[in-house]
């Protein structure tokens, strides 16, 4: 299954991914994470991609097509692989239809996650994650079972991301209207696009996706 999941920042795209991740064993790739990571070994990339990440700015499409195309290169793609956060662009969309085409691979859906921008703020500055294993939660919505204690791996050492603050959680919502959202009539007139109201509970909204994606 080759799927992209699309949504304003705090949508739940890196949440259901997870949860697809584990129901069909295909790896769920954001290259949002990919770049905090590239930032956290002070690669140069990493460093070249900080300055927009803070202030909630698209990084240059040049840099996220580079990671993408490596990271569809590696062997775990094979059978499949989950989008999350990739593409942001409608140029992003068109260089990776060219990257599919090139390797002969169709993408079998795209998901939007719908969910109003009131809830997104509400979502976005209760998040935080696990600094040993990355495993993501939330203040109110998805507390790890144990207070302080992460529930995959143990951890108990949490952090919050720099870029998750009212103002560049404005600055995002404005840029995914403004850059992303040409992307959804583009994959609507490939007859890709499948919408989700993604205002229910972690569980309901991965129903719906699962029901989507005919699992189960
Ligand atoms: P995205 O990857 O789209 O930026 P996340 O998956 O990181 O969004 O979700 C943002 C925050 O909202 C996280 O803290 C997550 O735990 C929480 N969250 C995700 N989906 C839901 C949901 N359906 N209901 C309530 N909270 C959710
Ligand atoms: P995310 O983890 O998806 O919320 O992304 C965090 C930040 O990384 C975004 O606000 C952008 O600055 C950057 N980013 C992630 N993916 C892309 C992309 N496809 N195009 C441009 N910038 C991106």
């Amino acid at each position: 299954m080759k799927l992209i999941l699309l949504g304003a920042p705090g949508a739940g795209k890196g949440t259901q991914a997870e949860v697809i991740c584990k129901h069909l064993g295909i790896p769920a790739i954001s290259t949002g994470n990919i770049l905090r990571e590239a930032l956290k070994s002070g690669t140069e990339m990493g460093l070249k991609a900080k300055a927009f990440m803070d202030a909630g700015q698209l990084v240059p499409d040049e840099i996220v097509i580079g990671i993408i195309k490596d990271r569809l290169a590696e062997e775990d793609c094979k059978n499949g692989f989950i989008l999350d956060g990739f593409p942001r662009t409608l140029h992003q969309a068109e260089v990776l239809d060219e990257m599919l085409d090139r390797k002969g691979i169709n993408l079998d859906a795209v998901i939007e996650i719908q969910v109003p921008d009131e809830i997104i703020m509400e979502r976005i500055l209760g998040r935080y994650a696990c600094m040993k294993c990355g495993q993501g939660y939330h203040d109110k919505f998805q507390k790890p079972k144990v207070y302080g204690v992460c529930d995959v791996c143990g951890g108990t050492d949490f952090f919050r991301r720099v870029d998750d603050n009212k103002t560049t959680v404005q600055n995002r919502l404005v840029n995914y209207r403004a850059l992303t959202y040409p992307t959804i009539p583009y994959y609507e007139k490939k007859g890709l696009l499948r919408c989700v109201d993604g205002t229910g509970t972690i569980e309901a909204v991965s129903n719906k996706v699962d029901s989507i994606l005919g699992i189960k």
